[in-house]
């Protein structure tokens, strides 16, 4: 077990007059429960604890939008819907064009950004001849402006930590949640001297 300053991603509520920030699925302050197309996530550097059992925090890969930011994750489905045609749900392009398109690709957001760039070169479809919509990836592109000449997928993907909520609260919960209130004058003592030394009776 050992701490380490890590970048670790958490929502932002997009609830009018809440904008708390959190780990889990919903807002802990309005328990409105998180929507990707509206509510930002970012990443704050944070000291968390690494190498225990079961793992609090595990990384992962993003993409982080190259306009507003937002980190967002990229799955296979994502890349399925986009190479069909959205009024005629026909495959764009033929295996063998795919074939092409993706042959020195290694991973998703590699294919992603070479299926994009096809999308943009095809301009209609080839079934049904209708228009091929220029929508960036980013899902909050769906409520904050984003210009339709940017796809919203960076260059490279991000590793950030997430926390995987297999065991109890996290040292941030901790330092956020525990009622102050309940502890009583006892603990008020205790609280003024928390961050005195140790004196040299105290061998910690
Ligand atoms: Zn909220
Ligand atoms: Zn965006
Ligand atoms: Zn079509």
């Amino acid at each position: 077990m050992r701490l380490r300053l890590a970048p670790v991603e958490y929502k932002v509520c997009a609830t009018a007059d809440c904008g708390g920030t959190y780990e889990g699925e919903r807002c802990p302050h309005c328990h409105a429960a998180f929507d990707p197309t509206r509510g930002q996530k970012e990443l704050a550097d944070r000291l968390i604890l690494v190498a225990v059992d079961p793992a609090m925090y595990e990384q992962t890969h993003r993409c982080r939008c190259p306009v507003c930011k937002n980190l967002f994750d990229l799955r296979e489905e994502n890349v399925v819907v986009r190479a069909q045609c959205h009024h005629c749900a026909q495959p764009l392009f033929s295996r063998t064009q795919l074939r092409m398109l993706w042959k020195d690709t290694d991973t998703l957001l590699q294919r992603a950004r070479k299926l994009e760039r096809g999308r943009r070169r095809l301009e209609v479809c080839p079934h049904c001849a209708g228009s091929i919509p220029l929508e960036p990836w980013c899902p909050l592109a769906r409520t904050v402006p984003h210009a339709s000449e940017v796809s919203g997928l960076p260059q490279n993907s991000s590793v950030v930590w997430v926390r995987t909520f297999h065991s109890g609260a996290s040292l941030e919960e901790l330092q956020h949640t525990a009622p102050d209130g309940a502890w009583g004058t006892v603990s008020e003592e205790l609280t003024s001297t928390l961050d005195e030394e140790p004196t040299d009776a105290e061998q910690y």
